[in-house]
């Protein structure tokens, strides 16, 4: 079997600078996909475009046999880069809201893009080896939570093979060219949960006259607090964040409504139902407790599903793994990854198990000087090393497809 190294994809580094400077925000990854189709022109693959707005599938098909999906997802986030690297992106979007945000890729899908180009380009190079097809799908929108949906829904499968086995990758803060794997729910669900809180509003030195949001919307803050510590097991692990907390103009004015914002981490659907139903309880509790008169709104938004990697797909490639890079770089997550994910839509969708797995990009120089607070995903200060992590991402691409092809 060929590698990266061999099919010499050195120009596959300059893909990656130009997408990590260039990067789209969710839905808009129009640019990212015109390079994509560009950067697989002369595979003779059967391209698809557009599917859920900006997603795009490419077809390798190389006789019967399996048909394998390798998924990347290509949207970046309203951050501004601090990684002072020479491709660091300085370019602007507007966020759906209208406002001008900057735009980094703080997640590394750029990474996953150019892994998922480099593979195809070495499946194609090597095709006589094997035998099958080859579905690479390019998503947008992963960070929304909608992306693979969105595709899913447009038809990708009346389009596309449906495949036997879903897989793909996201690169972290482990050491570059590290690959970790875990079977079974590997990532987190996720809920986002917006509450609006409706008072009275008044003086600030005439409290008596008001039912103040503030006060009740701290109260609840804290309240919420007591859903993971009180309510479940110390063997049950959640997460309730309250990541905003928007009331009020000015220091003497008591306003009439206070808004929170709540990010949900689950494992299981029971815990899931468990804490939203726990979260609406205390809401409507405590504002029943000031006495608001009016019932405050609880509004549920983006979802992720738990990622479940199937156990025997996943020990089958963690068998591969092992053989190809080495025990000393390969290893079993000893627990899930409160983070979440959508590709698990393609699993759900086409019935296929899923394999989705870890592989590191930060180096060893990066560890040492930033000890004990190496940046996470969605740092100002993300950036994968290049090599080694380039190469290990497109070969273990291309070893994962080869393990179910013919
Ligand atoms: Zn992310
Ligand atoms: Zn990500």
């Amino acid at each position: 079997m060929t590698t990266f190294a061999d099919q010499r994809l050195d120009d596959l580094a300059d893909f990656y600078r130009d997408l990590h400077r260039h990067p789209e925000l969710s839905f808009q990854e129009h640019r990212t996909a015109q390079r994509i189709l560009a950067a697989v022109d002369g595979l003779g693959l059967e391209t698809h475009t557009g599917l859920g707005g900006t997603g795009v599938a490419a077809v390798l098909r190389n006789g019967d046999g399996p048909v394998v999906l390798l998924r990347a997802d290509m949207d970046a986030l309203p951050v501004q880069e601090k990684t002072g690297l020479d491709y660091a992106s300085v370019d602007t979007a507007t966020d759906p809201d209208g406002h001008t945000v900057p735009v980094m890729h703080a997640c590394g899908h750029d990474m996953h893009v150019a892994c998922l180009v480099g593979a195809l380009r070495v499946l194609h190079a090597e095709r006589a080896g094997w035998s099958g097809t080859v579905v690479a799908v390019f998503q947008p929108a992963e960070e929304l939570g909608s992306g693979a949906k969105a595709m899913v829904e447009d038809g990708l499968f009346d389009k596309v093979p449906v495949p036997e086995i879903v897989l793909g990758q996201h690169v972290g803060p482990l050491l570059a060219g590290q690959i970790a794997y875990r079977p079974g729910v590997a990532l987190a669900g996720a809920d986002v949960v917006t509450v609006r809180l409706f008072g009275r509003g008044g003086h600030g030195s005439r409290p008596e006259t008001t039912i103040d949001p503030v006060v009740l919307a701290s109260s609840v803050v804290l309240k919420l607090q007591t859903i993971v510590s009180r309510e479940l097991s110390a063997l049950t692990p959640a997460v309730v964040t309250v990541g905003y907390l928007r009331a009020g103009t000015k220091h003497n004015i008591i306003p009439e409504e206070a808004e929170l914002g709540l990010s949900i981490r689950s494992f299981s659907p029971e815990i899931r139902d468990h804490i939203l139903a726990s979260v609406e309880r205390i809401v409507r509790g405590e504002a029943q407790a000031a006495g608001c008169s009016k019932d405050p709104e609880v509004v549920r938004h983006e979802c992720f599903d738990p990622l479940q990697n199937d156990p025997a797909a996943t020990e089958r490639l963690a068998a591969a793994f092992r053989g190809r890079f080495g025990d000393d770089r390969v290893f079993e997550l000893p627990e899930p990854i409160t983070g979440s994910e959508d590709v698990g839509a393609f699993g759900a969708a086409s019935g296929a198990p899923t394999v989705f797995w870890f592989w590191g990009g930060l180096t060893q120089e990066r560890f040492d000087a930033d000890r004990g607070r190496v940046p996470s995903n969605h740092a100002p200060d993300f950036a994968p090393a290049i090599e080694p992590t380039l190469s290990t991402g497109v070969d273990a691409l291309v070893l994962a497809a080869r393990t179910w092809l013919g």
